[in-house]
């Protein structure tokens, strides 16, 4: 029974590594997406920044210019040509500045606006198949519950001792039980003490092969079960 449930279990156990798989790489794009975002929003604030401080300089650069036309000095008109001449620089480098950041805006939300396709994908994506693995899992279960179905009764009848041993057996060798036909152990190929054969195939006792620990049971009594 347990071994005609195995490919369903292990199907049972990949479904949802599988799933989380699938959502940590949704996860990795909203947080990229939430970096872009934020880079984008930097930018935006940075472009507000000198634009106002453009708006500043061209209103002093006015000023600078109505200081200098009422020079009555030579000293007040190279001060005012000073000033004009500062304030000339500031609006260029604002200006290129401004020309830089929108170029940089303007890739960034295209950048954008294709992870956000992306993450709308991946997340649609996982969202089919959470409801397929559900349905696959219901599924498998009602196959599972099928199989195994009176395994409880059988173990019911059982010694404890030959049960424990079994579960531990069971997990890490994926098989617990060998079935053998002649003097040899078919899962790890070892051949059997004559003894130990022929106390097997009078099936009075529960026997392990002495290299793998599979509990054996020779083919003609398992038949016969
Ligand atoms: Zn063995």
């Amino acid at each position: 029974m347990d071994d005609s449930a195995r490919d369903l279990d292990s199907e049972l156990k990949q479904i949802p590594e599988r799933l989380e798989e699938l959502r940590s790489s949704v996860q990795m794009l909203e947080s990229l997406l939430a970096q872009e975002r934020s880079q984008l929003d930097e930018a935006e604030q940075l472009k507000g920044a000198r634009a106002t401080e453009l708006k500043d300089r061209v209103e002093g650069l006015q000023r600078a210019r109505r200081k200098a036309a009422q020079a009555t000095n030579m000293k007040e008109s190279q001060a005012g040509e000073r000033e004009i001449e500062a304030n000339r620089r500031a609006i260029k480098d604002c200006e290129d500045d401004l020309r830089r950041i929108g170029e940089a805006i303007e890739a960034k939300t295209a950048s954008l606006a294709e992870r956000e396709k992306d993450f709308d994908e991946a997340k649609q994506l996982l969202q089919s198949e959470d409801d397929k693995a559900k349905a696959r899992v219901a599924e498998l279960e009602a196959e599972r519950g099928e199989l195994l179905g009176g395994r409880d009764e059988i173990v019911a009848t059982l010694p404890q001792v030959v049960i424990r041993r079994y579960d531990r057996l069971k997990g890490p060798l994926i098989t617990a039980v060998a079935i053998i036909g002649d003097g040899t152990c078919p899962a790890c190929r070892i051949s059997l003490p004559p003894q130990l054969y022929n106390d097997i195939r009078r099936g009075e006792d529960f026997h392990q092969c002495p290299q793998c620990r599979r509990m054996i049971i020779y083919k003609e009594i398992a038949d016969a079960d």
